[in-house]
């Protein structure tokens, strides 16, 4: 081939190259990475967006997912859907492991842990907080009125006091009888998808595409007093990231944290991998490196990518979940790892 061909042919590719690099920084200075990240990525361009939508964990979470739609479907602010959707379980006493009327640990004391993240990537988080119906609220104002990520015990009580919430007694009659029948024998050990509800992990995507998340719960029933689940550490309990998708989960909190489950599955997304297939490695991780506890620990994640594709995935049978998209709302059973 000709000297004129290999030189023209470079010329060309020298060009190509120059425009692909300025379309790429010039994405990033006007603070345009998203929709370049779109064009790389993940998504085939023939998913179909389809939002807005709202997952939560666990099939009795539909009215919180109802409550949650009402919200996104007059066009209102995902992370209003998530305050508002989990708010219904937190106010439900006959939920045992969410807010008001969720077992107390091994002393008697209901100590509650929640986690609210936007699609800016701020996040407010409420650990061992005594006394608020209401931690998710709580840990939105931790979000917004303070500098800092985490508030815990006795601080983020004060916190709520000051910002204006009530000081409640959240133990039930219910609740307390649970826990008198369980100091019986005293005995420590998860049990497997207690009554199929638990924590709630909710992650709505907006009208205008904003994808957030929350989660709340009274974690392990007759826990150690002070301790602390994955539900309330951002990565291990919830992770959001409006360029991707994000992930909420439920299960032996232990088994999460180690992980850093949610964050994990989001990063699989990053690397174009579907929802379904980032819950299955992150369930698979959890497996491997801890065969013996999973075989009497549950552990299940949901995902939502910013397509409005949605996974899920648990270790064992037994966990679903909630899907509002498309105008309706429907309890999904998962697939899991192991078949029993
Ligand atoms: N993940 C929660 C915790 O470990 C409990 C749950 O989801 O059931 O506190």
């Amino acid at each position: 081939m000709s000297e004129r061909y290999f030189a023209a042919k470079s010329k060309d590719m020298n060009t190509r190259r120059k425009f692909l690099r300025q379309t790429l920084l010039g994405s990033l200075a006007v603070g345009n990475a998203g929709r370049l990240f779109d064009q790389l990525d993940i998504n085939a361009p023939n998913v179909k967006n389809a939002f807005p939508v709202v997952i939560s964990t666990w099939g009795p979470n539909i009215k919180a997912n109802a409550a949650a739609w009402q919200v996104l479907s007059s066009g209102g602010y995902a992370l209003d859907a998530i305050e508002t959707g989990i708010h219904v379980p937190e106010a439900n006493p006959e939920d045992t492991s969410v807010g008001y009327g969720g077992y107390p640990d091994r002393d008697g004391h209901v100590t509650l842990d929640a986690c609210i993240m936007n699609e800016k990537g701020m996040a407010g988080c409420v650990t061992f907080l005594e006394h608020i119906m209401h931690p998710i609220s709580v840990a939105r104002k931790v979000m917004e009125n303070t500098p800092h990520v985490i508030m815990s015990g006795d601080g983020a009580l004060q916190f709520a006091l000051d910002q204006g919430f009530k000081k409640e007694n959240l133990l039930t009659k219910e609740a307390k009888k649970a826990w008198d029948l369980w100091k019986i024998e005293a005995k420590y050990e998860p049990v497997i998808n207690v009554e199929r509800h638990d924590t709630i992990g909710m992650l709505a995507m907006d009208m205008q595409q904003r994808l957030c998340g929350g989660c709340s719960t009274s974690g392990l029933a007759f826990k150690m007093h002070g301790r602390v689940g994955d539900s309330p550490v951002i990565g291990a309990g919830l992770f959001v990231d409006n360029e991707v998708g994000a992930a909420v989960c439920t299960g032996l909190g232990e088994m999460v944290l180690r992980t850093v489950g949610s964050f994990l599955v989001v990063e699989e997304m990053r690397r174009g991998k579907s929802p379904q297939k980032a819950v299955e490695i992150a369930i698979k991780r959890i497996v491997k490196k801890y065969p013996e506890q999973s075989k009497d620990a549950q552990v299940a994640f949901i995902a939502l990518d910013r397509k409005g594709r949605h996974g899920a995935y648990s270790i064992h049978p037994g966990f679903n979940y909630v899907l509002y998209q498309d105008g309706e709302n429907r309890i999904i059973e998962s697939t899991s790892l192991l078949d029993k």
